[in-house]
Parts: C-alpha cells; sequence; structure tokens
C-alpha cells in the first residue's frame, strides 16, 4: 500500500509532552520516547519530580464538575488505578529520587527538559493561597532535584494544569528559563506583570489536550485524532501538550496512529524550544485566569487570544 503524500502545506506543531506521575514517568515517558525516536522526533518535556500525591484527586470525587469529567473520561482506564490512590492511602514516592535513570535518559536521547512541578497537586490545589516564599521553596526544590539528574538547570518550565499567575511569573524570574510555557493562547508574547515587562517569553498551548476534547461535540476515540488535525494550521502557532500518563499509556497506539497520520498530511514536530528560536516580532500580553468546559477549575490564558482560544474548544 502506497501512501498518498498530502497536498497540505508544511506545518510546524510544537509538541509537550507533560508527566504528572510517577506511573507516568515509569511506564509512559519510555514509551513515548521509543516512539518519538521511530518517527525523528524530538520534544519538550515537562517533568515533575517531588512526591506524588495526584491520587488526591478522587477527593474532588465529591465536587460534580470533576466527577463527571472522570465519567467522561473513565479515569480509571486513562490513569490506572495506582495513579489515583497515590497520596491518598499510599504515600506520594519522590518521583525524581526513585526513577532518575528515565528521566536522564530523556535529557541525554536530546529532547528539551523542562521543569514542570514538584508536587504537582499541590500547585494545583493551593497556588491562589502560595505566596512569594512558598512559590520560591516550591520551584526551588523541583529546579535543584531536575538540575541533579540532568546535569544542568532546566532551559523551561510549565505550570502544573496552567495553572498561572503574576505572582508564579515573577519568581520563575529567579530560574534560568529561557521561555515559560504556563497559560493557553494563540501565538508567542512576552509577559507584562504590574506593567513591568517580564524576561521570559510565554510559548502558550493552542490545541486541545486529549481528555478536555474526549465527549464533548461528537469527539470521541476514534475520531479524536482527525478533530486534532483538523485544528493544526500552517498560518497559526500550533503547540500540542500529550501526557504520558495517557499518551504514553493507555492511548498510546492512538497517538502512534496520530503521528503516522500528521507525518502523510505534512505536519512536523518540533521543540517549543525550536518555536521560540523561529518567532519573530514577539509582542507583549497579560495573563488571565479563564475557564475550560473540559477541565477542572480555571486557567491561565494569554489575554488577547482568548476568544480564538474559545474557538479551538476552549472557553474562557
Ligand atoms: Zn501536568
Amino acid at each position: 500500500m502506497t501512501d498518498k503524500v498530502s497536498s497540505r502545506p508544511a506545518t510546524t506543531v510544537g509538541l509537550r509532552v507533560d508527566v504528572d506521575t510517577f506511573r507516568g514517568t515509569r511506564i509512559g515517558v519510555p514509551s513515548l520516547c521509543e516512539t518519538l525516536s521511530d518517527h525523528g522526533i524530538y520534544a519538550t518535556f515537562f517533568f515533575s519530580v517531588g512526591p506524588d500525591n495526584m491520587g488526591r484527586h478522587l477527593w474532588r470525587l465529591i465536587r460534580p464538575g470533576f466527577f463527571l469529567k472522570m465519567l467522561r473520561t473513565r479515569a480509571s482506564h486513562l490513569y490506572g488505578w495506582d495513579i489515583l490512590l497515590k497520596g491518598t492511602v499510599l504515600p506520594g514516592p519522590l518521583i525524581g529520587e526513585r526513577l532518575t535513570p528515565i528521566i536522564r535518559a530523556v535529557a541525554e536521547a536530546g529532547h528539551e527538559t523542562g521543569f514542570h512541578a514538584w508536587d504537582h497537586f499541590e500547585w494545583q490545589n493551593a497556588i491562589d493561597k502560595m505566596r512569594r516564599g512558598d512559590m520560591l521553596e516550591w520551584m526551588t526544590k523541583g529546579v535543584t532535584t531536575l538540575t541533579d539528574i540532568i546535569g544542568q538547570p532546566p532551559s523551561c518550565s510549565a505550570a502544573p494544569g496552567w495553572k498561572c499567575n503574576d505572582l508564579a511569573l515573577s519568581v520563575k524570574q529567579t530560574f534560568p528559563f529561557c521561555y515559560n510555557s504556563d497559560c493557553r493562547g494563540t501565538h508567542i508574547f512576552t509577559p507584562v506583570v504590574n506593567g513591568m515587562v517580564v524576561s521570559q517569553p510565554q510559548i502558550p498551548v493552542t490545541l486541545p489536550t486529549y481528555d478536555e476534547a474526549i465527549g464533548r461535540n461528537g469527539v470521541n476515540a476514534d475520531n479524536f485524532n482527525a478533530f486534532l488535525i483538523s485544528l493544526v494550521a500552517p498560518e497559526k502557532l500550533n503547540v500540542l501538550t500529550i501526557h504520558a500518563e495517557s499518551e504514553g499509556i493507555a492511548c498510546l497506539g492512538m497517538f502512534r496512529d496520530f503521528l503516522k497520520t500528521a507525518t502523510r498530511q505534512n505536519i512536523r514536530f518540533v521543540t517549543l524550544g525550536s518555536l521560540l528560536k523561529q518567532a519573530r516580532n514577539i509582542g507583549r500580553d497579560t495573563i488571565t485566569p479563564g475557564f475550560n468546559h473540559g477541565r477542572d477549575g480555571w486557567m491561565a490564558y494569554q489575554s488577547q487570544g482568548r476568544e480564538i482560544a474559545a474557538h479551538a474548544g476552549c472557553r474562557p
């Protein structure tokens, strides 16, 4: 069988892999590395390196919105019961300490390696209450751990659950990040915090994640890949987030099919750092909280990109 090459113009997609849990790191990351290597793709991995307390999300079952999402995405299938129980009946293991070789292998394979979280759950749950000192301590623990693992400071960071505020942007300036990817939006921008320009640019995520899209507007596991490819546009910034816990484990076959189809359609995947190198005329913007039908609670949005982000299935 010969594959017909698409007449679609060559399109670049920044590929970001979020790693939130112990299980995602142990099982999902090696599988994704192998899959990306098969396609000659380099991506940006954002690691969580402290305690895995993501199982505490179970307590959110008492909140109706999150309960519906768990049912919609069949969370136990997507994440595995061991993830859902981590930090509840089981103690939260230190991911970076226990899985050092796996994280180091990602950096050694040539992927871009960034900081995602010390304790992913804690950040998502407590950012609204955290003061500068709390954030600095939380980030320092994570960045120090990741630096020890990969032998150099991580070049970028991404806030857990796209939960970011002006204080967090300001605290990030303490670290030598070349850029951050903390929000949803439409184009690369330089953030402005309290009227001051921040030196680290933002590379927003433009495309919905699997768990946000599935079960809405007729999108299901069978047509998700086609839906995602339909949102990729050559004239726009395209940034996709996959998760080691889903695309690396339960949805690995689907993700492999996605890469095959996307390659046939002239889509090329690069690190987020590569997108930044190619960016011209980076403007200024602010971040602002907004809501997304597919996700529990608020997320940070690029202010000027809110209406366009809404078109991609995200309600600001
Ligand atoms: Zn995450």
